[in-house]
């Protein structure tokens, strides 16, 4: 028997990268998981098939399809809120729409699908949302619309632990530092500056931002809440 057997569990922006690892972690651990992509359908078709979780095709920039997918899993035990999107760039010349649907995505989708979460949450239930040390710290020029979004979720995880603390139901943000991904390649051009501002110098597996995940959605955290969990090598130290 896993950690979380019998728990139902919905990973959004699953198919990729940390959310990959989220879905493994909750389906080898005895979950019954579902997960979100917006584009990746073969990625999020092999994953489904390795795991036995449910790939589910809803764009979190999509307020109802978000909240009908949301409300669509029942009552949720587990919900992790990874789904995100980086652009990076000078903010003169930044493309508005770009960085509005970075918002869509980053941070009212977060905040529709926590509330549609909690309405039918079981008591005890856990809200995680992936945030990002960017939240606390930007140490390098363009990252001003990417930051906002991270920052705004830390007000939102406070204000509704409280909302929700009441039923048991912990919220907590999850602040990754440089993670290997598709997002951002452990080989990629900004590594070697990224690796700089940090105490351990080389980026996250997915997998150590999964087990972080578990911990706190485990029968141990319960008394985590409206907390920020960074764990970034030392990037914000
Ligand atoms: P990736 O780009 O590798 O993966 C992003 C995942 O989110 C994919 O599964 C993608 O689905 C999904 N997604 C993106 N947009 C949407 C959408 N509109 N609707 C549904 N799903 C969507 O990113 P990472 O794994 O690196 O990042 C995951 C989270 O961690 C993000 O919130 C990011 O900001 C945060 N983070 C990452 C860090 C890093 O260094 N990697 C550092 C700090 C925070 P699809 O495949 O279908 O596109």
């Amino acid at each position: 028997m896993g950690d979380f057997t019998g728990k139902n569990v919905l990973v959004l922006g699953g198919s990729r990268g940390i959310g990959a690892a989220l879905v493994r972690r909750f389906a080898s651990g005895g979950g019954t998981v579902g997960f979100t992509y917006a584009g990746s359908k073969d990625a999020a078709d092999a994953l489904a098939a390795e795991t036995g979780a449910e790939a589910i095709r809803a764009d979190s920039a999509d307020r109802d399809q978000l909240v009908a997918t949301v409300g669509g899993r029942g009552a949720l035990d587990i919900i992790v809120i990874n789904a995100g999107t980086l652009v990076l760039g000078d903010p003169l010349t930044l493309d508005a729409d770009a960085v509005d649907r970075m918002i869509d995505v980053n941070v009212r989708a977060p905040y529709h699908a926590a509330v549609e979460a909690a309405r039918r949450m079981n008591e005890g239930g856990r809200i995680i949302v992936i945030g990002s040390v960017n939240g606390d710290r930007m140490p390098f020029a363009g990252g001003a619309a990417y930051a906002l979004t991270k920052s705004a979720m830390q007000g939102m995880v406070r204000g509704l632990a409280r909302d929700f603390g009441g039923r048991g139901i912990t919220v907590n943000s999850i602040q990754p530092g440089p993670t290997d991904s598709d997002m951002n390649p452990a080989d990629g051009p900004m590594a070697e500056q990224m690796h700089s501002f940090m105490a351990i110098k080389r980026h996250a597996k997915a997998s150590e931002i999964a087990e972080l995940a578990g911990y706190i959605a485990g029968p141990h955290g319960s008394m985590i809440t409206g907390s920020m969990q960074t764990i970034d090598g030392g990037f914000g130290a």
